[in-house]
């Protein structure tokens, strides 16, 4: 084990009252020289205020295009043990379901070969397991892959699609969200594997328009789950509410962002045709309403984090699929909306800006979507009214 540092500024970082991740690295680096000069060299890019990692060169398994995210000291002679620090991505199980088993695994692999350090789970959903060298990296993918693991996504490719826990845990999902990721992951495993996107794509499958997994936010494509027809209501439940103390008037019908919602005091009614499908009334009263009994999915697409240009949410594309396997209504949707973007993207452009820069009308045209008065974004900037030279009366 080489020198223990100094590191007064991190230590600084141990004294607040949440769990600290300098705490959890001077126990790794107990037993690894990864984790002991990765405290030298933080300590030192405080005090210097500047990064000492270098984005260095395309690192990855034999097969495979992704999954490994190289990363470099620009000063390994000061700190050898961090002289590569790899980042390697598993795919984590959908909904992220562990046995204790599984999870000593993984662990046992990662104190073998790399800094005993990881991030359950980066944003993308991945297991993160964070620093080891070069020469490490087909070992531990044997390693994994012999045991049933396999890497996730990175680089301009599909990222590892993640969910909600869905049917497994929650009354509300109308989807079976783990299966769907499942079979996404499964379907497109080229994609995930091999880069060949103009940038990232990524996947979110949510059971409700609850949203836990924030895939409104966080997806290039999300998947919501949803329901067709009117909501259940068990009216004896609903009284029992008002009489248990809740203000239906102003929690529920006041709440309600359609304001389909009448209460009159003994009864509730909804007028089911303007309901947005929100789930504030069910959430709010899960004894007395229920969704509907045709379930399917609300599919957006669009949404990124502010990297190149600003951050997006997804919009709707299509207001209601059924997600039943084997799923072909939704595959062929997704390999047109790839096509499109692969024609037209460019560089490190995701498929929201691509949108954004020709046109919603363009995107329309080319996936031959069906028009709904879900899809428009915002009222009045985009309309789906287009003609063309030859529908204009002269
Ligand atoms: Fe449950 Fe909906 Fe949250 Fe999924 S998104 S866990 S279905 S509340
Ligand atoms: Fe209103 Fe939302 Fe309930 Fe629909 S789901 S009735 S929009 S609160």
């Amino acid at each position: 084990m080489g020198k223990k540092y100094d590191t007064p500024l991190l230590d600084d970082l141990e004294s607040g009252v949440f769990p600290s991740f300098v705490t959890e690295m001077k126990r790794a680096a107990e037993q690894s020289e990864y984790a002991n000069d990765l405290l030298g060299q933080l300590e030192l890019s405080f005090k210097e205020n500047l990064t000492h990692w270098k984005h260095g060169g395309i690192v990855g398994v034999r097969g495979y295009g992704g999954g490994v995210i190289g990363r470099y000291s620009d000063i390994p002679d000061q700190f050898p043990g961090i002289a590569h620090f790899h980042t390697v991505r598993v795919n984590q199980p959908s909904g992220w379901f562990y046995t204790a088993d599984a999870l000593r695994e993984i662990c046992d692999i990662w104190d073998k070969y790399g800094s005993r350090l990881t991030n359950m789970h980066g944003s993308t959903g991945d297991i993160i397991l964070l620093g080891t060298k070069t020469e490490n990296l087909e070992p531990i993918f044997a390693e994994l892959s012999s045991r049933g693991w396999d890497l996730g996504g990175s680089g301009s490719a599909m990222r590892t699609p993640n969910c909600c826990v869905g049917q497994a845990r929650c009354e509300w999902a109308n989807i079976d969200t783990m299966a769907i990721t499942n079979e996404i992951t499964q379907h497109y495993q080229d994609e995930m594997h091999r880069p060949a996107f103009p940038y990232k794509f990524k996947f979110k499958i949510a059971g409700c328009a609850v949203d836990c997994i924030a895939s409104i936010a966080r997806a290039d494509m999300s998947v919501i789950g949803t329901w067709k027809g009117d909501i259940q209501i068990d009216a004896a439940e609903v009284t029992n509410y008002a009489k248990g103390g809740m203000d239906i008037a102003e929690e529920i019908a006041g709440l309600c962002p359609t304001g389909c919602i009448t209460w009159d005091g003994s009864s509730l009614t909804i007028d089911n045709s303007n309901c947005s499908r929100c789930m504030h009334c069910i959430a709010k009263m899960p004894k007395a309403l229920r969704p509907g009994k045709e379930k399917g999915a609300t599919i957006l697409l669009g949404s990124k984090a502010p990297i190149v240009t600003g951050a997006l949410l997804s919009w709707v594309i299509v207001p209601f699929i059924k997600m039943e396997p084997p799923y072909d209504e939704f595959f062929d949707l997704v390999d047109r909306v790839w096509e499109w973007w692969d024609d037209h993207g460019k560089n490190r452009e995701r498929i929201g800006e691509l949108i954004e820069r020709l046109g919603f009308p363009a995107f329309i045209k080319a996936t031959e979507l069906d028009l709904h008065p879900q899809m428009i974004k915002e009222p009045r900037r985009d309309p789906f009214f287009f003609w063309s030279e030859e529908d204009i009366i002269k």
